[in-house]
């Protein structure tokens, strides 16, 4: 999961950089090691993207905004490293 496909294959949302729809929701998709029992923040992560994916389709169908994707400008200066 990086900001940019530089950074990774995912965005924070789960879907894969320059293939539109296409989503990875799984351990995979983590930078590393969170500590042991990593399954809570599997699951939590599988429901975020779970919710973009439902606010897409809501939004598709006309009934909801889809949730913004954020941009690099949208972070903290400090936490923009690329250039
Ligand atoms: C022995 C052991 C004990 C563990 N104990 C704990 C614990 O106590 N607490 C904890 O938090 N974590 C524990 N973990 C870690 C936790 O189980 C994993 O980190 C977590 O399950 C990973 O979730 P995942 O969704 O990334 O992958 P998985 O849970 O492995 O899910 C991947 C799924 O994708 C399916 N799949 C694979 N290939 C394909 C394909 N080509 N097409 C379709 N489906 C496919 C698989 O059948 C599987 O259902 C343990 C792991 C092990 C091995």
């Amino acid at each position: 999961m990086g900001r940019d496909e530089r950074e990774g294959v995912v965005d924070e949302y789960g879907e894969v950089f320059n293939y539109p729809g296409l989503y990875v929701a799984d351990g995979s998709v983590m930078l590393g090691p969170v500590g042991p029992y990593p399954s809570l923040t599997i699951a939590a992560l599988a429901n975020r993207f779970a919710d973009r994916l439902l606010s897409e389709a809501r939004s598709a169908a006309g009934s909801a905004p889809v949730i913004k994707r954020r941009t690099k400008s949208d972070m903290p200066e400090a936490n923009r490293r690329l250039p």
